[in-house]
């Protein structure tokens, strides 16, 4: 059930209008317009719910302008909850049949978990017919634009892996020596049928770690796509299915490998899943979510085997820094490989502008805030950057790419493989 306009609005109105969620907005830093800021959306659920502006599709639209980065509710002097008054006006006009249609096309392909996998399993072969390579050979490209599908000329595409994930690894990985924890892996989409091999690298350093890795057969979407666009009902037949699938099993840890899937699996759900089993078996089960940084450090990482000359930076995912209060983790875990130089950049903990369906949908907006981001890497002068969040890495790729720069992006788990010599 959705909270009432009223409580929402008795929430709103703890926010003073002091200003300081304006000073660190990156929509609002791009655009200088009020109703991108939280601020200015605290205002429009309050209009809402005083009846003086409709649900309209227009209204959507400004709700819909925010990364959802969180930033403005970590510093709100007045403790408001920006982002999830945010998620809620997103799901009252939801509610109200505001939300466009390819997004309702596309959550119900995403909500038929079986048809969803093996569309996403097979459809590797035909990519070619909706995109090409780019001739600098940095991925793919559209053909055609298809705005409705947030495609452009422009945006670089992440391939379709031949093979899902679970293809290439089996569905109980076991380590050779003796087992430390057995584990349940949430992957992710973008693990699972895109970037397999950080997938893999996942599995393989859990495993190096003498870690038993298990994956689910019957793991679907996290859910966030939808949630964080107001079709909460969608998101909680996922998040139904997927407490399913991990709750009952006694697994030491359910570690995940996206920043996104991991937000969602130990905070979203108490929003999503509706009072009953489910959300008994989540409240339960929460207390294992980790990011696999997380879980290494807790673990007690065995020593790596092999130098890593590289220099590296890090960014933190929106997701993982203020989601699941991970920072100093990856950190440590990529600052202890031998051979390798680590260098801080600026404002690492500064949304990249990706936000899921956000670079879709607002790519303009998306790509002037990653630019910032893309600034701030190469002035490191690192090789790579390393990043615990799938969206994040297919953002920042395409702004490397646009820049011509040869920076490669790694997720955390492919560069401690490297380090194990998998
Ligand atoms: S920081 Fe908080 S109190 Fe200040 S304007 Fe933003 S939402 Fe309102
Ligand atoms: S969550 Fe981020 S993008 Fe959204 S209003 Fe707050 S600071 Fe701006």
């Amino acid at each position: 059930m959705s909270t009432p306009l009223q409580e929402l609005k008795a929430a709103a109105l703890k926010c003073t209008r002091c200003g300081q969620c304006l000073t660190i907005c990156p929509v609002f830093g791009k655009t200088g317009e009020e109703s991108n800021s939280s601020r200015g959306k605290l205002f429009i659920l309050r209009a809402l719910a005083e009846g003086s502006v409709q649900p309209t599709e227009h209204l959507m639209e400004l709700a819909a302008r925010c990364t959802l980065c969180m930033r403005c509710k970590s510093i709100c002097p007045s403790g408001v909850d920006t982002t999830g008054i945010i998620l809620e006006l997103r799901r009252h006009l939801a509610e109200q049949g505001r939300l466009p249609l390819a997004k309702r096309l596309a959550f119900k392909a995403v909500s038929r978990g079986r048809l969803f996998d093996m569309v996403m399993s097979k459809a590797s072969p035909f990519q070619s017919l909706l995109f090409r390579r780019t001739s600098q050979g940095t991925g793919v490209v559209a053909r055609l634009p298809i705005p409705a599908a947030g495609l452009n000329l422009r945006r670089l595409v992440p391939e379709l892996a031949a093979k899902p994930l679970r293809k290439l690894v089996p569905a109980v990985s076991k380590p050779a020596g003796a087992t430390r924890a057995r584990v349940a892996l949430f992957p992710g989409c973008m693990l699972s049928y895109v970037y397999v091999d950080a997938g893999k690298a996942l599995v393989d350093v859990l495993v190096a770690n003498g870690v038993e890795v298990h994956l689910p057969d019957a793991l679907q979407c996290c859910g966030t796509p939808l949630y964080s666009s107001g079709d909460v009902a969608g998101a909680a037949s996922l998040a139904e299915a997927n407490v399913r699938a991990l709750a009952s099993s006694g697994y030491d840890a359910v570690v995940t490998g996206c920043a996104t899937c991991g937000s969602a699996l130990l905070k979203e759900y108490e929003h999503v899943l509706q009072e009953g089993r489910s959300l008994t078996a989540w409240q339960d089960m929460k207390g294992k979510v980790m990011d696999v940084s997380d879980f290494l450090l807790r673990l007690g990482p065995k020593p790596y085997s092999h130098t890593v000359p590289l220099t590296a930076t890090y960014h933190d995912a929106c997701h993982l820094v203020r989601g699941m209060g991970v920072s100093k983790q990856p950190r440590s875990l990529i600052r202890s490989i031998p051979g390798l130089r680590f260098t801080e950049m600026n404002r690492a903990d500064v949304c990249c502008g990706c936000a899921g369906t956000f670079s879709a949908t607002h790519y303009g907006l998306s790509q002037q805030i990653l630019a910032d981001k893309v600034d701030d890497i190469m002035a490191t002068g690192a090789d790579v950057v390393v990043t615990g969040c799938s969206a994040c890495k297919m953002q920042i790729l395409d702004g490397i790419a646009h820049k011509n720069a040869r920076t490669r992006v790694l997720h955390t788990a492919e560069l401690l493989a490297r380090a194990y010599g998998l």
